[in-house]
């Protein structure tokens, strides 16, 4: 690859997370050297059938393995996280991650252990260098331990890319966003803020977590029956005030659900948790406890098929129940997309008496992501030359942008791009300037099992056709001549139960059967193969007005067989 770095400075590549929520991948590159901030995952929709993952496509990284300098992860969440095993096999690097991101990275990456021996702790206002950047990692907060926006040194100057952030002054853990420390970077000159979108459309602050953690004390205080919380089992702030009004409330604690578990347990032994082992109860003792002497933390906020708090309210967690007179605290976000599967769980914890309580009846969850005065604090902080939104679909990253105009913005340095859209920044005459280069190659990799790519749009396509109206098989045997030497055979799935179908499926077999002896022979196996797709095709379309996955399959028999 011929760079053509010119008389560039910095490109920024963004590779995930603008133009959608998710799947967060940010390029910063010079002439020499390449560094790739966040690499996570986007959670696929209900079409992309039997997908477990949806990665960002790093074509444009493997064009330039030579530079790449390392990963440096802003926090663990999945979506800057959890595209690291799917894409470190292929380009290896240093992986730079803050103390609690390093426990998550550490236990993703357990299978491949010459990645864990490349993973890199870096610490709040502890610089490194990689190649022509440093780096400044400064804590934000979160809706997870140990968040930092990186203040990152450049040959076009200072960028601040904020990873996620929201400013809530009087955290849990007690660790602020740094304001001195953005500060600072804002009066000796920031070049370039790239600042987290997502709740741009908020107006107003985000309530900081001290009032979630009131909430929180008052409902289980007051509570006659078992409280059962469900949150994310990544926010730590979060669990440690469920923790702390049980405790309050002479409570015990079971945690249940794997992910629930383990996060307890591993924030438990590396202090990141603050709690007394005896608080922490087991499953299997929840019949010695009475009602008022529990809470039950859940892992499974999203309605997840298999989660704790799902098979909770089918009943399914033996012996863990939830019974009339208890309360259920739903201390999370519904994420668009997740809604009828929530919904399916609240009413059926509803069937079982419990009362249930969400964000609409009181604040009992705080969102991780800075409202618009947040957002506006950030630009006023960094005073950037030129701003760009991330994390966030268009609507988000076209209103963050405005946003920055507000904040004193020239109002063509704030430029909203998608993936794929290059950014550079180079000197003309003494003035820097940011402009947008040609597209490059950009989108999404689906991960399904061990297959890493091999799933693309026709599978897709197959599938959703597999999942509208079935497949048919048509099985065509022929002599060597290329003749047909028997009537053609049909198997099916998922398109009619066959067995109360016969006439019909006899009818589709003559019809086929006819097309076939209706070709010259010898006819070729493209040929065949059409006519079988394209009876059946027609077939099911006239009589059942369905459009069934065709599978044609010619089977051509050597002479010695059928003479
Ligand atoms: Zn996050």
């Amino acid at each position: 690859v011929n760079d053509l770095f010119g008389d560039a400075l910095l490109r920024v590549v963004p590779l995930g997370g603008l133009g959608h929520i998710g799947g967060n991948m940010m390029v910063y590159e010079t002439a020499d050297d390449l560094i790739v901030v966040d690499a996570g995952v986007l959670f696929p929709t209900s079409e992309q059938f039997g997908v477990d993952y949806v990665i960002p496509d790093v074509s444009y990284i493997l064009e330039r393995k030579h530079k790449l300098r390392a990963y440096v992860i802003t926090h663990g969440h999945e979506d800057h996280t959890g595209a690291l095993p799917f894409i470190l096999p292929q380009l290896p690097a240093d992986i730079y991650v803050t103390p609690f991101t390093e426990l998550l990275v550490r236990n993703k990456l357990r299978d491949m252990p010459a990645m864990l021996d490349r993973i890199v702790t870096m610490h709040d206002r502890e610089k490194f260098t990689l190649g022509d950047f440093t780096l400044d990692p400064l804590a934000v907060t979160h809706s997870i331990p140990d968040a930092v926006a990186l203040a990152i040194d450049t040959p076009a100057g200072m960028v601040l890319h904020t990873g996620d952030f929201k400013i809530d002054p009087d955290p849990v853990d007690g660790r602020c966003t740094d304001i001195e420390g953005l500060r600072a970077y804002g009066d000796r000159g920031i070049a370039l803020l790239c600042s987290d979108s997502t709740n741009s459309e908020k107006s107003g602050h985000t309530w900081g977590e001290r009032e979630v953690e009131q909430t929180l004390n008052k409902l289980v205080r007051n509570a006659k029956g078992r409280v059962f919380v469900t949150t994310f089992a990544s926010h730590i702030d979060r669990i440690q005030a469920v923790l702390d009004a049980a405790a309050h409330a002479g409570r015990h604690v079971i945690p249940v659900g794997r992910s629930m578990q383990r996060a307890i347990d591993m924030s438990l032994t590396h202090g990141f948790i603050d709690a007394s082992r005896d608080l922490l109860a087991d499953q299997r003792d929840f019949d010695q406890f009475a009602p008022q002497e529990l809470v039950v933390l859940a892992s499974g906020t999203q309605g997840e098929e298999r989660s704790a708090m799902t098979r909770l309210s089918q009943g399914q967690l033996d012996p863990v129940v939830v019974e009339k007179g208890d309360m259920v605290i739903m201390s999370s976000r519904r994420i668009p997309g997740n809604e009828l599967a929530i919904g399916h769980v609240v009413n059926s914890l509803f069937r079982l008496g419990a009362e249930v309580i969400g964000d609409h009846d009181a604040r009992v969850h705080s969102s991780g992501h800075g409202f618009n005065e947040e957002q506006l604090e950030m630009i006023t902080l960094c005073r950037p030359k030129f701003f760009v939104p991330l994390h966030g679909e268009l609507r988000h990253m076209i209103r963050h942008a405005a946003l920055a105009v507000e904040g004193g913005v020239e109002p063509e340095h704030a430029m909203v791009v998608e993936d794929g859209q290059p950014l550079v920044l180079r000197k003309v005459k003494g003035e820097l300037l940011m402009q947008r280069e040609q597209r490059v190659e950009a989108g999404v990799v689906f991960v399904d099992g061990k297959g890493v790519g091999d799933v693309g749009q026709a599978v897709l396509r197959d599938r959703r056709f597999l999942s509208e109206a079935g497949m048919i098989v048509g099985v065509g045997v022929f002599s060597g001549e290329g003749r047909l030497i028997s009537p053609i055979q049909l198997a099916s799935r998922g398109l009619v139960y066959i067995d109360e179908n016969q006439p019909l499926m006899q009818k589709a077999a003559k019809e086929v059967t006819n097309a076939l002896e209706r070709l010259s022979i010898p006819a070729g196996l493209a040929e065949r193969t059409e006519a079988v797709r394209l009876t059946l095709r027609r077939f099911f379309k006239r009589e059942l007005d369905r459009r069934p996955l065709v599978v044609p399959v010619i089977l051509d028999l050597p002479h010695c067989c059928c003479d």
